[in-house]
Parts: structure tokens; C-alpha cells; sequence
């Protein structure tokens, strides 16, 4: 059955007639836009992904086309999420997809098959390039390294702001022989100075290691998401200065509001920064209770039972809906780009299950 939809408009909906109006106060001639997302390689990707990673093009082509200027869409992967834990004398540890296997394949290698995928197809569908940074290409960035030792010289502050309830600062490391990571850390041991950070680890099979930071040596260092939200703004800032582009972040939904102001602005503020990132999230898909479509809960839940499996990953959802199904995917994201109104809201997994039934049967 066709339901009527409702587009109430919504807050910065209001202001404008269409969304790239809101980047024109930083378009200065720039010689190109680029929108940078992310997403963890972690397993084949879910609905919501799909369309955070379809609004990232859809946006990048709109803008390409009202600014007359080029665009790239910089995917950034997190192969450093963790893909299993291991238990060594009741200390829980964890390896990284890229340092966890599966017959001989790294997860990161398995996982990252369906996202080149689908990068490649909407690169296709919007004419837009894309390229592929690594977590690991990320962490090596000199400006993302000098913010982390900016950031331990300012422990105190950054403590409550980024970490507001826990104990310390959270820098992982792994071990550089095998990749073991401690999961949780209480109080991270290290040593600093205005140039360097020395983390030290230790590894149950090749014991005691250090870690230097510096910001031009590429040891490898594992952050977390609030680190990473904070030096990616500052390294962005950077790098378009000294490029001549501009960068705009697009990130899911769930990050909009206190977190991007938190974590992300006052955290610039506080490095000394005036000028901030634009940032864009997209819709995020929500079940009928409102809450965030997660496929780890769908998994554990009988409550889920009933959310079409074809939403559930990509591999099921090109299983069950063919590449036409991607094709009516992308239309339907294209159009909240051609229209504020319809990319400042979320959507149900119904809205989609309705979407998808109706233009099945066209
Ligand atoms: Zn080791």
C-alpha cells in the first residue's frame, strides 16, 4: 500500500533552498571539493551504509554540478576496529581486521571486497572519482601525529572533554610483531614533550615494546574514534590550506549534535583553532522504535526477526534486489540531495521496506 510521506520542514532546512548554499561561505575558487566519509571494514556493509556511503556521492556529484568545480569522494577506512578478541590470563586483548585472519586472508581483505564494490559502482552512477585511504595512511599524517602530542601536552582538559567519564586518555597500541592490542585501557603509560610521545605496550607472547610519535616518523598508532574525529578536522584544515581544496566531512546522523560540537569543535577551539571543518551527516536509518538500525543488535535480537535480510548486508541485499535494487537505492538518496527538506530528517526501515516493495513491482 502507497502511504503518504511527510517532509515537515526542519531547522537549517528553513534557511536554504539547496545544500550546496551552505558551502558557499567557504568556496573560494577552491581547485576541488573533496567529501571525505568513513566506515569500518568490519563486515559486508548494512542499509545504513550503504546510504551514508551513496549520500557521499550523491553530494559530491550535486556539488560538482551547481559549483562547477571538481569533486573527489575520499573514502577512509578504519581497518583498525577490532575484528576478534583473545583472552591471554583473564587480560582481554584484541586484533585489528587488518592483523585478524581468516584461511589465510586478512579480515580487512575479505570485508573491504564489498565496499570496493560498491565504491566502484557509485563512482559509476555519479561520475565521481574516489580514492581509498587507510587507517593506517591516516595515522602517519604529520598533522594528525603533532595534534596527538598537542593533545597529551594538554592532558587535563582534553581528559574531561573527549574522555568525560573515564579514568585517562585512551592511545592504543599493538604489538609490532603480531598486532595484539589491549582492549581496555585504565591509565596509559607514556612519556611527552612538546615534540614527542613515547606509549609503551606489552604483548603476551613478545613482551614490552615502546611506541614513538613524532610527527614526521610513522610508527604506527591505534585511536579511537574521538582522537580520530578531532585530528581528522585539524589535519583537514591543514591540508586544504596548503592544497587549495576544501574538504567537508559527511558522517552518519549519529554524530551530529553534542558529539560534532564536543568532541569535534570545542576540541579545535581548544587547539587554537577559529575555523572549523563544514560537516554534513547523513539520514540515519532507524527501526520502528526510532532507535539506530544496528546489524550487531539484529543479529542477538528476535525482536528484529522480522527486518528484511536484504537490509541486513549487501551481499543478501544484491542477492535479493539485484543491481536494479541498487540503482532504485541511489535514486531514492539522490533525491534527499536535490532537496533539503528530504536530507534533513531520517528514514524508517518500513520507508525503505515500501521504497524498495513499490518500485519491486513497477
Ligand atoms: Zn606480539
Amino acid at each position: 500500500m502507497k502511504r503518504e510521506v511527510f517532509y515537515p520542514p526542519v531547522g537549517i532546512a528553513h534557511i536554504i533552498n539547496k545544500l550546496s548554499d551552505l558551502i558557499l561561505y567557504k568556496y573560494k575558487g577552491q581547485k576541488k571539493i573533496i567529501i571525505n566519509t568513513s566506515a569500518q571494514p568490519n563486515s559486508s556493509p548494512h542499509l545504513g551504509t550503504i546510504t551514508t556511503l551513496m549520500t557521499a556521492f550523491a553530494l559530491a556529484s550535486k556539488i560538482r554540478d551547481d559549483l562547477k568545480v571538481e569533486t573527489v569522494v575520499q573514502f577512509d577506512e578504519l581497518e583498525n576496529s577490532p575484528a576478534e578478541t583473545i583472552d591471554y590470563d583473564g587480560e582481554i586483548y584484541y586484533k585489528d581486521q587488518r592483523h585478524s585472519f581468516y584461511n589465510q586472508k586478512s579480515k580487512e581483505e575479505i570485508n573491504m571486497k564489498s565496499f570496493k564494490k560498491i565504491l566502484k559502482q557509485l563512482s559509476v552512477f555519479s561520475n565521481v572519482p574516489y580514492v581509498i585511504r587507510s587507517y593506517n595512511e591516516f595515522q602517519s599524517n604529520e598533522y594528525v601525529r603533532q595534534t596527538l602530542i598537542n593533545i597529551i601536552n594538554d592532558k587535563e582538559y582534553f581528559k574531561k572533554l573527549l574522555f568525560p567519564s573515564a579514568s585517562d586518555l585512551h592511545i592504543r597500541t599493538i604489538c609490532p610483531t603480531c598486532g595484539l592490542g589491549k582492549k581496555t585501557i585504565k591509565k596509559i603509560e607514556e612519556k611527552h614533550n612538546t615534540n614527542e610521545m613515547i606509549l609503551k605496550g606489552f604483548c603476551p607472547i613478545h613482551g614490552s615494546y615502546e611506541v614513538k610519535v613524532t610527527k614526521n616518523n610513522t610508527e604506527y598508532v591505534d585511536i579511537n574514534t574521538q582522537f580520530r574525529d578531532l585530528t581528522k578536522g585539524v589535519a583537514m584544515l591543514e591540508e586544504d590550506k596548503k592544497s587549495n581544496t576544501l574538504t567537508i566531512m559527511l558522517d552518519g546522523g549519529d554524530w551530529s549534535g553534542i558529539w560534532a560540537q564536543r568532541v569535534h569543535t570545542e576540541g579545535l577551539v581548544k587547539l587554537g583553532y577559529t575555523e572549523f571543518p563544514i560537516r554534513f551527516f547523513a539520514p540515519v536509518i532507524l527501526d520502528w522504535s526510532g532507535a539506530k538500525f544496528s546489524k550487531s543488535l539484529y543479529l542477538k535480537n528476535e525482536a528484529y526477526k522480522d527486518i528484511n535480510s536484504a537490509f541486513i548486508n549487501y551481499d543478501n541485499f544484491i542477492e535479493y534486489y539485484g543491481e536494479k535494487g541498487m540503482d532504485r537505492l541511489w535514486n531514492e538518496v539522490k533525491s534527499w540531495i536535490d532537496d533539503p527538506k528530504k536530507f534533513f530528517r531520517d528514514y524508517s526501515v518500513d520507508y525503505f521496506q515500501m521504497i524498495m516493495e513499490e518500485k519491486n513491482h513497477e
